[in-house]
């Protein structure tokens, strides 16, 4: 799997500073195997390491990470940038009816996609909804959107299945007009794999209603083809979202980064489960540890950057070198960056299972727990307590326990932390800092 391929380039890389040329070409090459193995498209996967060895190379090595260790978050960053950040909900902005169209491989999820997005418009965004199916093929299908529709709360337009697809999409959308819907979901036939006579038949769709969105609904499960069956719907609609269904399933669902790089526009949702409610937002940073195949030691990466403040342990240096004192203050922001160092290099040394990036995880909650308490102390002082804590006698304690909501021995367990900190901090003077912080962390 990438994670043993990776743990095992990232041990090889401990002991170096930077990423550079040498030691950046076996990890990319492991990197390209999971993205392989991922399912995503070759040409995709080619362009994707370009892009991450041109932001890789010469990057700086933050605080305790290998060079292994920052190039999986680079990976990681360029992978959640390339399926797209942030939250794109359906676009609604036209004159309603607005229409939203759906296409997609036989079995894509369509149908079922239509009546969740039914489900969400109704409730998140309080409209009026009519559901149609053009499935003319399959009169199982129509009946499908109908029962499902109803589930979601929506209203459905019948269809006759002797009727030209066109024509039943005018006369849906005719209805919706006159009975003031504000979107009309159009659910449209499978195709098994990419159709001349149905892909123009959806075009003629297209062309007939005008929709505000024209949806690609794509199965996250479907491998190295996916990105054929994308370019097809891009040439035959101007596609303006994309839907990836069954995330649920065990596949890494390389498929979104082909879909995405091919056709340019954003992934709006992603299908959690077959049941009406089984849609959300489509989260480009979860998806990118999924296709990477190593969710939480990504994340656990990224929290090592966030946790490693290095201008603060400067600013402290520096302000202990000019002789003032080290004070509440301080020892706060120096026990938040510990505590997140010592969970995070317990892990990294276990790196090799996903098991221990899950006992990992656990060391990092308690550790976040003991901060917050620590904060609520520090907190409960007064600004004159913080700086002089040689004025916390009996009574002062109590008041600070009582408004910390803790024992007057967990105060006194955090002065005597404190003082042996202090007193560490007066022999070093602030040299060797950064190389404190990184033993107390181990
Ligand atoms: P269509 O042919 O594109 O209309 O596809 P359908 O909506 O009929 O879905 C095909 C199958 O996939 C059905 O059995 C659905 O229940 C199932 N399905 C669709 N979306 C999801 C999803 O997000 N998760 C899971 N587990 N199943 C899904
Ligand atoms: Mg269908």
């Amino acid at each position: 799997t990438l994670t043993d391929r990776l743990s095992r380039l990232v041990k090889t890389m401990r002991g170096q500073a930077r990423i550079t040329e040498d030691n950046v070409q076996d990890m990319l090459r492991e990197v390209r195997m999971a993205l392989l193995e991922a399912d995503v498209a070759l040409p995709v996967v080619r362009d994707f390491i370009a892009r991450v060895k041109e932001k890789a190379l010469g990057a700086e090595v933050v605080g305790s990470l290998s060079p292994g260790q920052a190039l999986v978050g680079i990976v990681n960053r360029e992978l959640t940038a390339t399926m797209g950040e942030g939250v794109s909900d359906i676009n609604l902005a036209a004159q309603p009816p607005a229409v939203i169209l759906m296409a997609g491989l036989q079995g894509a999820g369509k149908t079922t996609t239509t009546a969740k997005l039914a489900k969400h418009l109704i409730e998140k965004r309080k409209k009026k909804v009519l559901t149609v199916s053009a499935d003319v093929y399959r009169p199982a299908a129509i009946e499908q959107l109908k029962t499902v529709t109803k589930q979601a709360g929506a209203e459905w337009f019948p269809s006759t299945p002797t009727d030209k697809p066109v024509d039943i999409a005018r006369a849906a959308l005719d209805h919706a007009r006159r009975h003031y819907f504000d979107v009309l979901l159009l659910d449209t036939a499978g195709r098994l794999a990419i159709d001349e006579a149905l892909m123009k038949e959806i075009a003629e769709l297209h062309k007939a209603v005008d929709p505000v969105e024209t949806l690609f609904v794509v199965d996250a499960m479907q491998g190295q083809d996916a990105i054929n069956t994308a370019r097809a719907f891009k040439e035959a609609l101007p596609l303006t979202g994309i839907v990836l269904t069954k995330t649920d399933g065990d596949s890494r669902g390389g498929a979104a980064l082909s879909v995405r790089q091919v056709t340019g526009v954003p992934i709006k949702f992603a299908g959690v489960s077959e049941k009406i409610d089984g849609l959300e937002v489509f989260d480009a940073s979860r998806h990118a540890g999924r296709v990477l195949g190593m969710g939480d030691i990504v994340a656990l990466v990224e929290e090592v950057q966030k946790g490693v403040d290095v201008a603060a342990a400067q600013k402290l240096a520096e302000k202990l070198k000019s002789g003032d004192n080290f004070d509440l203050n301080d020892f706060l922001s120096q026990i938040s960056q510990m505590k997140k160092m010592g969970g995070l290099a317990g892990l990294m040394d276990k790196l090799p299972t996903q098991m221990a990036a899950k006992a990992g995880q656990a060391d990092m909650d308690r550790a976040e727990r003991d901060v917050r308490r620590m904060e609520g102390i520090i907190n409960s002082m007064t600004p004159l307590e913080r700086r002089k804590p040689e004025l916390l006698k009996a009574t002062r304690k109590r008041r600070i326990a009582a408004g910390a909501g803790v024992q007057v021995q967990d105060v006194n367990r955090l002065l005597n932390q404190f003082e042996q900190m202090q007193g560490m901090m007066k022999k070093m003077k602030g040299g060797g800092l950064m190389k404190m912080m990184k033993r107390m962390g181990g």
